[in-house]
């Protein structure tokens, strides 16, 4: 099986190793699902993660709507998240019983680092009648002073759905001027406060990508996660989450793509859909790529403290709240 893996990565010329280290990949996805077997655990993956944990030991890839849903369902023992933290808290607190394990405890995310409670405390007392819908990157803090969770999956549909008019976005300013165009173009009423800062990879996609892409390939389409900037998206042919940018490739008549998200999904989807070509500015997340095959052992092997998710039980029963209503509407 672990031959076939590397076989069809390898065939797909994503990267090329030396036998000495296919060995030891081989040897530590052996350990691996081992340890899995033994412990009851689950190793669930964003789609950044990279493809030798996605195509190797993880049970489960997507992005970070479905992951947290898996994260609820599987009902393993320990759960190891091959993403950011903000992904393992979520994973904890849909998950109170669970252990769960985060391989690189440095694995952070720009936005989630973007906001405080005391910046949605200001908003509040600026905006009081305005709730606070959170976007999925946060802390179990942030989520615990927030009303609504969304992910980039199910935003749009979300804040559609609330009666509010207006509405504190945080922490991701970039999409919030997204869906506030997307709002005002539908010509439904909503105005997004923003508060927060920008991904430290989506906010470098630029348009001149674009342009020189339909110069090359006129007929590509080009794909775009809401988290780059207004005018990426405005140039593009479709936006959506990584999830839905891997279905409209799939559906698309069309064969060439030009794809604006972390480098990642960019190689899986060469790998799935080998029958179309994708192209892509290749921006990569250094807090993604932290997670390895051998960190995912040694998290199995031997926790350390730091690596095992703790929240607060105060903090946990009012950041489980908002990410409830966010399943409930997103139904
Ligand atoms: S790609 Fe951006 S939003 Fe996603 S984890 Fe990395 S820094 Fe955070």
């Amino acid at each position: 099986m672990h031959n076939q893996i590397f076989n069809k990565i390898n065939s797909s010329g994503l990267f090329e190793k030396d036998e000495l280290e296919l060995n030891k990949s081989r040897d530590l996805i052996s350990e691996i699902v081992e340890l899995k077997k033994e412990l009851n655990a689950v190793i669930l993956a964003h789609f950044y993660a990279g493809e030798e944990i996605i195509y190797s030991v993880a049970d489960y890839a997507s992005d970070s709507y479905d992951l947290a849903l898996k994260a609820r369902d599987f009902g393993a023992e320990t759960i190891v998240l091959a993403g950011v933290k903000f992904m393992a808290e979520t994973a904890k607190l849909v998950s109170p019983e669970a252990r769960v394990l985060l391989p690189d405890i440095n694995s952070g995310c720009s936005l989630a680092e973007s906001v405080n409670v005391e910046m949605i405390a200001g908003a509040r007392g600026k905006h009081p009648n305005a709730p606070v819908v959170t976007y999925m990157n946060t802390s179990a803090e942030i989520k615990a002073v927030s009303d609504v969770c969304v992910t980039s999956s199910n935003a749009f549909k979300i804040l559609n759905k609330m009666s509010e008019k207006e509405i504190i976005f945080t922490p991701d300013r970039l999409m919030a001027i997204n869906l506030q165009n997307e709002f005002n173009e539908k010509g439904i009423e909503k105005k997004l406060i923003y508060v927060g800062g920008a991904c430290e990879v989506h906010e470098k996609f630029e348009t001149k990508y674009i342009h020189t892409a339909r110069k090359q390939y006129p007929d590509i389409e080009i794909l775009s996660h809401p988290e780059c900037p207004e005018q990426v998206i405005c140039e593009s042919d479709f936006s959506g989450s990584t999830s839905q940018i891997i279905d409209y490739a799939k559906k698309s008549k069309n064969k060439h793509f030009m794809v604006m998200t972390e480098c990642g999904l960019v190689n899986q989807m060469k790998i799935e859909l080998s029958d179309k070509k994708f192209i892509t500015p290749c921006l990569i997340c250094p807090h993604m790529k932290l997670n390895s095959l051998e960190k995912i052992r040694d998290v199995l092997k031997s926790p350390r403290a730091e690596n095992i998710i703790e929240i607060d039980d105060e903090i946990r029963e009012l950041a489980l709240k908002p990410i409830e209503r966010m399943f409930e509407l997103a139904k």
